[in-house]
């Protein structure tokens, strides 16, 4: 596995395995890195002759009152787990020469991006489509995997790649979760025991809302009021959505024709937690459908 800091180095050994013909799968991460993270990278592997992880935590996702300072740095042990997965290549990339200083060229994002996390956090995405162009500039990938835990974000992605003519494929992953359901995320490490359990309200509650559905209540804020209870009930009570939502377009529906998104964002003590499901009239077992890890 070859680690690589520098930004000319990269592109010349990608655009060297594509010349030879190999095929490309991009895995772009903030570090921190856990079996969610990994599973993208074992898809790459599997689909594609090179895998390419990158680590980077983007500054310009962040806004003033969010955790960039805070946010886990965990690089030697993310470089041993990558080794572990057959990562061929693991860009990382000095934050002053992906952002040189008078740096000042943005994307806009994409209108799919104005609701949920983009309102919330007024900047997020311009930063992720940034910094995701950028990756897909320096790393001429034929494919990158994103996890669909971030559903508004692979939404965001693609409609950029498809705006802006950018000439990879997007792949959304299922979302890895723990035994119990919690998705995966970087920050779950910042829960105390007792947030730990609380922050299993997120699951139940979208667990609930499919069950709901399953039982013909299709109507979207009925379900939306069983997330609410579910999410009180598990003593989340800071909730910035509980929606039901078109999984194409992510506006509200107002009733589920044949399957819609039920978005969560929540504070579990500090800890910002977002997760999702997709929702089907079809007989369902979320349970048995989710990624639950294992190992
Ligand atoms: P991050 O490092 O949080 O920016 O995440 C990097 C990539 O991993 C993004 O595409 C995420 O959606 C994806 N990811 C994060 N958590 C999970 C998970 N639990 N399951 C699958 N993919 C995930």
């Amino acid at each position: 596995m070859k680690v690589i800091h520098d930004l000319n180095e990269i592109y010349a050994q990608i655009d060297f395995v594509r010349r030879d013909a190999r095929r490309v799968g991009l895995v772009p991460t903030m570090g921190a890195l856990h079996s969610g993270h990994l599973s993208l990278v074992q898809r790459a592997k599997k689909e594609c002759d090179v895998a390419v992880a990158t680590i980077f935590v983007n500054p310009t996702q962040f806004g003033p009152n969010e955790d960039l300072t805070k946010y886990p740095r965990t690089l030697e042990s993310d470089l041993v787990s990558l080794r572990g997965q057959g990562c061929d290549f693991v860009f990382v990339p000095p934050s002053d020469r992906v952002y040189s200083s008078g740096h000042s060229t943005f994307v806009e994002p994409p209108s799919i991006a104005r609701r949920w996390e983009g309102e919330l956090r007024p900047g997020h995405f311009r930063g992720v489509a940034t910094i995701v162009l950028k990756l897909f500039q320096l790393i001429p990938a034929h494919v990158a995997y994103f996890g669909r835990k971030d559903y508004q974000q692979v939404a965001v992605v693609r409609a950029m790649v498809d705006d802006l003519n950018v000439p990879i494929r997007i792949e959304a992953c299922e979302t890895v979760r723990e035994p119990d359901g919690l998705a995966m995320s970087s920050r779950n490490r910042y829960l105390s025991e007792e947030d730990r359990l609380r922050a299993l309200g997120l699951w139940r509650a979208l667990c609930a809302a499919q069950s709901r559905l399953a039982v013909n209540e299709v109507k979207s804020a009925c379900l939306e009021a069983v997330m609410r209870d579910e999410l009180i009930k598990a003593g989340v009570d800071c909730i910035d959505y509980a929606a039901i939502v078109h999984p194409g377009t992510m506006e509200p529906v107002d009733v589920v024709d044949e399957s819609a998104v039920a978005i969560i964002a929540a504070k579990v003590g500090s800890t910002r937690l977002i997760d999702n499901m997709t929702l089907t009239r079809k007989e369902p077992n979320s349970a048995s459908d989710a990624v639950l890890h294992t190992a």
